[in-house]
C-alpha cells in the first residue's frame, strides 16, 4: 500500500497531514528517508519508522469509549449520531464497530473494534462475559431484589434471567446500585428492574469482562487499548 495510506491507517493523521510529515523528512522506509506519498510499502516486510521509531503495522483496532447519552451504538443511523461519528478519520480507515449495544440513553464503557472474531467471542452467550453497570433506580431497592436477581427474574416476555449480582450502594427514594450480569438481552438491566416494579433512570456501564472504564476518558472520548489490555480480552 502507499506509504501515506500506511501512515494514515496507523493513526498518524489524515492523508494531508501525513504528506506534511513526509515532507519534514521524519519518515524512513528501511532506513531511507521517504518524502513521496505515492511510494509503496509492504506492511509486513518493510520497516517504516518515524524519527527512528519503527511502526508496527496492525490490521486490528481496539478502542475503549466512554459513550455519552444521545448517540447510537451502531455503525449507522438515519436520525441520530452514532458512536462512529465520535471517531477521527484515521480510526475510520479500520472500519470499527461497537461490540454489543448500549441504549441511546446509556453511558459508559463501549468497546469498538474491527476484530470480528474477538467481538463474536465477547458476545457469545456461551462465554458469559460479565458486564457491570451503575444505575440510579426510582424506588427503594432492597435485599429482596438482590435475592430475586441472584435467583433470576422473569422479564416481560417470560425469559428468566441468569443469576446476577446486585450491590446496593444507596437505598432511598432514588437508589444507587451496581449490577453485574453475564448476558446481554435487549434492555436487560432496565427490564430486570421493571420485573421488580422499579425504574432505571440513569445507566452507565462500568466494565466488560476483564476491562473497566478508564476514569481518565471523558464522556464522548475514547482511547486505544494497550497490547496488554487486548491480550486480557482474548
Ligand atoms: N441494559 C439496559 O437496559 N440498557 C443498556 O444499555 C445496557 C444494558
Amino acid at each position: 500500500m502507499r506509504v501515506d495510506k500506511f501512515l494514515s491507517n496507523m493513526g498518524y493523521g489524515s492523508r494531508k497531514e501525513v504528506k506534511i510529515l513526509l515532507k519534514s523528512k521524519a519518515v524512513e522506509v528501511n532506513g531511507e528517508i521517504v518524502r513521496d506519498p505515492k511510494i509503496h510499502v509492504n506492511e509486513h516486510d518493510d520497516i517504516v519508522s518515524i524519527e527512528g521509531d519503527a511502526i508496527i503495522y496492525t490490521e486490528f483496532i481496539y478502542l475503549m469509549m466512554n459513550k455519552p447519552q444521545g448517540v447510537i451504538s451502531a455503525t449507522e443511523d438515519k436520525h441520530d449520531k452514532t458512536v462512529l461519528d465520535l471517531l477521527t478519520e484515521s480510526e475510520h480507515h479500520f472500519e470499527p464497530f461497537p461490540v454489543g449495544r448500549l441504549d441511546k440513553d446509556t453511558e459508559g464503557f463501549l468497546l469498538l473494534t474491527n476484530d470480528g472474531k474477538l467481538a463474536h467471542e465477547l458476545l457469545s452467550p456461551k462465554k458469559h462475559v460479565d458486564k457491570t453497570y451503575f444505575a440510579h433506580v426510582e424506588g427503594v431497592v432492597t435485599e429482596e431484589d438482590t435475592d430475586a436477581f441472584k435467583t433470576g427474574v422473569a422479564l416481560g416476555d417470560g425469559y428468566v434471567t441468569k443469576p446476577a449480582h446486585l450491590r446496593i450502594l444507596e437505598s432511598d427514594a432514588v437508589s444507587k446500585i451496581e449490577l453485574t450480569i453475564t448476558e446481554g438481552k435487549f434492555h436487560q438491566v432496565k427490564r430486570m428492574f421493571e420485573s421488580v416494579e422499579k425504574r432505571v433512570i440513569y445507566l452507565k456501564r462500568l466494565s466488560m469482562g476483564p476491562l473497566s472504564l478508564d476514569p481518565d476518558i471523558n464522556l464522548g472520548d475514547y482511547r486505544h487499548l494497550t497490547a496488554e489490555e487486548v491480550s486480557r480480552l482474548k
